[in-house]
C-alpha cells in the first residue's frame, strides 16, 4: 500500500542537474544564481524587487524591520495561520493583536479588522491561508486610513491571483501591500530546500531588506572597496547559490504545479460534493473582489465529527491506515501557551477560527500526486462513513 503524505516536493532531473552544475561550477553563495532567482521571481509576480532569504520567517523578520516595526507597536495578524506570521512581530519587540477570520474564505475578515481594530497598530500581516489571496484592496484600506503597514503573508499564495474593479492583480505584483513574503519550504507549492524572499516595489524598503540580509552591512565608499559600515544589527539571512538553482529549475513548473493541485482539488470537490457531513473549500463572489486564480497550497475540509461518530484523531488513524496522511491547519495562534501566558489571550476569543479549527482536516495535495493516490484518498475519506 501506497503511504500518501498530506504535502510533498517534487524533484525532477532537472532540479537535480541544476543543483550538481552549481556545486561542480559555481558560487555556492552570494552568486549570480541568488541575483538571476531574484530576478525571474520578480518578473513572475510582477514586482520591482525581490529579496531571497534564508527562510519565510526570516523574510517576515525583516519585512517588519524594513517597515521600522518595533517597541510599542502592535502588528495584528489571523489566529488561523502558522506560528512565524505572529512570531515575527514578537521578534522586533512589537506586540500581537489578533483579528478573526471569515468562515468562508478563512481568511482575515477586513470587517471585523476594521471594528476591533487595536489603536497603536502599524502592521497588519495578511495572510493568504491555504493559497486563497485575501481582499487585500480593503485590508489596505483600512490599514492604510489608519497609518499602518501591509505586509502580505503570501508562504502559501505564490502563483495566485484576485480580480478587483474588473483587473487581475497577481499576489507579490499589486498596490496593496508594502511588501509581501513567500516561503520555499519543501511543503510549498514551489522549494527550495529552506528558503524565502520579501517582494516589494518600493525601492527604499528593498534597500533595506537587503542590507538587514546580510549582518546590516553597506559599502558606503566607491574608492575603499574593503570599506563597509554597519549603522544598523542586522542577521546572516542569506541564501545559498545552491537553493537558487533548485529555485530557478522549480519556478519553471511552477505553473504546471499550480495546474496539478488545481486538477487534483477539483476531484476532491466533486468526489465530496454531495455529503452532508464534508464541506469543500467554497469560493466566494464579492462584487469588487474576487480570486481568480489561487494556487492551491493546502487542501482543508471541514468535517462534522459528531455527524460520523468519530472524533478527528480516531479519523486520522483511521486514514493512516489506510495509506492517506493528512495534518491539521491550524491551532488557532491566540491559543498557543506563548500568546496565552504573555497576553492573556485564550479560547474564546477568536471564535471562528476556534470553531474552523474544531472541524479542519488536511488532505493530501501536491504535484507529484498520482491519480491512483488521489482515488485511494477519496476513498478512503469516503468510508469514513459507512
Ligand atoms: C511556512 C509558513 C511560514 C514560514 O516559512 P518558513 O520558510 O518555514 O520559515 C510563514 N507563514 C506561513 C503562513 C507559512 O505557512
Amino acid at each position: 500500500m501506497n503511504m500518501i503524505p498530506y504535502g510533498q516536493q517534487k524533484i525532477d532531473t532537472a532540479d537535480v542537474d541544476a543543483v550538481t552544475d552549481i556545486l561542480q561550477n559555481g558560487w555556492l553563495t552570494c552568486g549570480p544564481k541568488v541575483t538571476e532567482f531574484e530576478n525571474h521571481l520578480a518578473e513572475y509576480v510582477g514586482t520591482k524587487h525581490v529579496i531571497a532569504v534564508s527562510n519565510g520567517t526570516a523574510a517576515l523578520h525583516i519585512a517588519l524591520l524594513a517597515a521600522h516595526i518595533g517597541k510599542e507597536d502592535w502588528v495584528v495578524t489571523s489566529p488561523n495561520t502558522f506560528l512565524a506570521s505572529a512570531n515575527c512581530a514578537e521578534y522586533v519587540g512589537a506586540q500581537v493583536w489578533f483579528s478573526d477570520i471569515d468562515p468562508v474564505s478563512y481568511n482575515l475578515d477586513p470587517v471585523l479588522l476594521e471594528k476591533n481594530w487595536k489603536k497603536g497598530t502599524k502592521a497588519v500581516v495578511a495572510v493568504d491561508f491555504a493559497g486563497r489571496p485575501c481582499n487585500m484592496p480593503e485590508i489596505a484600506r483600512i490599514a492604510r486610513e489608519r497609518g499602518a503597514f501591509i505586509i502580505e503573508d503570501a508562504a502559501h499564495a505564490i502563483g495566485s491571483r484576485f480580480v478587483f474593479e474588473d483587473k487581475e492583480y497577481k499576489v507579490g505584483g499589486h498596490p496593496w501591500a508594502d511588501l509581501t513574503t513567500f516561503s520555499f519550504h519543501p511543503v510549498k507549492t514551489m522549494t527550495t530546500g529552506e528558503g524565502g524572499a520579501i517582494a516589494t516595489d518600493n525601492d527604499e524598503l528593498a534597500e533595506r531588506c537587503r542590507v538587514l540580509r546580510s549582518h546590516g552591512m553597506q559599502k558606503t565608499r566607491a574608492d575603499e572597496p574593503w570599506y563597509y559600515e554597519m549603522s544598523e544589527l542586522g542577521y546572516n539571512y542569506r541564501i545559498t547559490d545552491i537553493q537558487c538553482a533548485l529555485g530557478l529549475s522549480q519556478l519553471n513548473k511552477l505553473d504546471r504545479f499550480i495546474q496539478k493541485r488545481q486538477e487534483i482539488t477539483d476531484r476532491y470537490n466533486k468526489a465530496f460534493a454531495d455529503r452532508d457531513w464534508i464541506s469543500c473549500p467554497q469560493l466566494f463572489k464579492q462584487s469588487a473582489f474576487k480570486s481568480s486564480r489561487i494556487a492551491w497550497h493546502l487542501y482543508v475540509v471541514q468535517i462534522d465529527f459528531s455527524k460520523i461518530g468519530k472524533n478527528r484523531a480516531e479519523v486520522m488513524s483511521e486514514l493512516l491506515k489506510k495509506g492517506v496522511g493528512t495534518q491539521v491547519h491550524y491551532i488557532p495562534v491566540h491559543t498557543q501557551p506563548y500568546y496565552q501566558n504573555k497576553y492573556g489571550y485564550h479560547t474564546g476569543n477568536q471564535p471562528i477560527a476556534e470553531s474552523y479549527y474544531e472541524k479542519c482536516l488536511s488532505l493530501p495535495l501536491f504535484s507529484g500526486i498520482c491519480e491512483v493516490e488521489v482515488a485511494q484518498v477519496i476513498d478512503a475519506v469516503l468510508e469514513l462513513i459507512k
